[in-house]
Order: C-alpha cells, then structure tokens, then sequence
C-alpha cells in the first residue's frame, strides 16, 4: 500500500460520512481508523469499515460505559469482538478512566484485564484512554506483559510518557497540539518510531475558537504538520514514518 497520512483514533460515526470522506481524501488522509466505545458503536465501526475503504474498524469497550453493564454484558460484547477480529484492527476505545468521583476503580481494573488479555489473545494494538488514571493504566499494562499499545491522548507527567516509549509503546498527538505545550513536546522530543497522529473527532478540533464538536480525520494534518514543524522535517517524511509504524502495529498479516 502507498504511504498517506492517518487518524489512528477518531468517532467516525460522530462524523459527516461520504463529506467527511471526500475531505479527507483531498488532504491525503488515506486511513481512519473508527472506534468502538459499546455492542452499538462496534457494530457501526465494522459497517463504516465495510462501506469506506479508507475506514479500519477498531472495536472497544468505553471505561465509563463498562461500569454500567453486567459481568454476562461484557462477556457477550467481547465474544462479539472476537467473532469479528478479522475485520478490525485494534482493540480500542478501551482503558480506565478515574476523573470525578468515579471510584470503581477495582472494577475497572478487573474490567480492562479482561480487555487487554482479549488483545493479547487476538494479538491486536490496544487503543488506550487513560484520563486521570494515566499511572494505574500503565501498571495494569506492565504487569500483564502487553507489548501493541497506543496510549491516546496522553495527559499524564513527562515521566510516564518517558516510560511509555521505554515500554515500547506508542504515543499519539492529538490535533488539539495547536494549542498544547504537553502534545507540542511530544511531537518535537518522542521517537517518530512511536507517534501516531489523531483527531478524536468530533473532539479537539485544532482551532479552539471552534466550540462545536466539528473535528474530523483531515484536520489530522494539522498534527504532522506540527511534528514536521517542530522537528525541521518535511511533512511527507513524517507521513512516511508514520505509515511505517503503522504498518509494523497493525497491519494485518
Ligand atoms: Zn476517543
């Protein structure tokens, strides 16, 4: 396949379709890769892969969500992803989110193990979501030996972004690094062997006077061009590193 740019995590179902498509075409954008947060969201992931080429589905259970459902619940909606491993990716939007008052966090923890031995299992990348719990995610992840890892939207200390490339691991700059010192050093210090790009569309458009939820994959040129920029490098030796990783990560073999 000839190299084009990518948006390793997006809510494509959130996004304009066939415009969305077309735009992202016209930038380059080459692959998108839609994720899954509930049995709902999975489903339309493997629908949009099957109706856009440029569309890889990625099928998931949100940390918010899981907390809802029951121990027969979760069971039957990884049974779907494993029935469907051959037409996703990844394993994604899973992790574990510890903001406000959520406080399961054992549960959680029991919840993502399943998850990320689910991974292992298929030998599929996790598409990580880690806010506010960025340290127990990367302890649970250490302890259960998982190597495909892309930790998105990483907001935790430079330390633990160290010890995430350290791991092997991948790290994503999102397109809200138009206006973020955190994901602006990631993109000028972290090995391009490790990056990815994202726009967690519709969130974090990279024009913060947009207030509505408008992101979508062409506006993931706005991350390379912030590595490009920042690292001297032209925008297409990004776009070539990156399908690199891409292609080592999750390519299916
Ligand atoms: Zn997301």
């Amino acid at each position: 396949m000839k190299s084009c740019y990518i948006d390793i995590h997006c809510h494509f179902e959130r996004c304009s379709g066939k415009e969305a498509i077309a735009r992202a075409q016209q930038a380059g954008v080459g692959i998108i890769c839609t994720q899954g947060t509930d049995g709902e969201t999975n489903a339309q992931s493997l629908v949009l892969a099957h109706t856009f080429p440029e569309v890889k589905a990625c099928m998931g259970l949100y940390p918010i969500i899981a907390l809802e459902m029951t121990d027969i619940e979760i069971e039957v909606l990884l049974k779907d992803i494993r029935t469907h491993a051959r037409d996703s990716i990844a394993i994604g939007e899973v992790g574990m989110d510890f903001k406000d008052d959520i406080t399961q966090h054992a549960r959680q923890k029991e919840i993502f193990t399943k998850v990320v031995r689910l991974a292992q299992e298929l030998d599929k990348p996790l598409i990580v979501h880690s806010r506010k719990a960025e340290l127990a995610c990367i302890e649970l992840l250490e302890e259960l030996e998982a190597k495909k890892v892309i930790m998105h939207c990483f907001c935790g200390k430079w330390s633990l972004a160290q010890r995430i490339i350290a791991n092997g691991w991948y790290l994503t700059v999102p397109t809200s690094v138009t206006r973020s010192e955190q994901f602006q050093r990631y993109a000028k210090e972290l090995p391009l062997t490790q990056l990815f790009c994202e726009t967690d569309a519709p969130y974090l458009h990279p024009d913060k006077t947009v207030t509505t939820l408008s992101n979508e994959p062409a506006y993931v040129i706005a991350s390379y061009e912030a590595i490009a920029r920042l690292r001297g490098m032209k925008l297409t030796d990004v776009r070539d590193q990156l399908f690199a990783n891409y292609q080592t990560l999750c390519a299916k073999r």
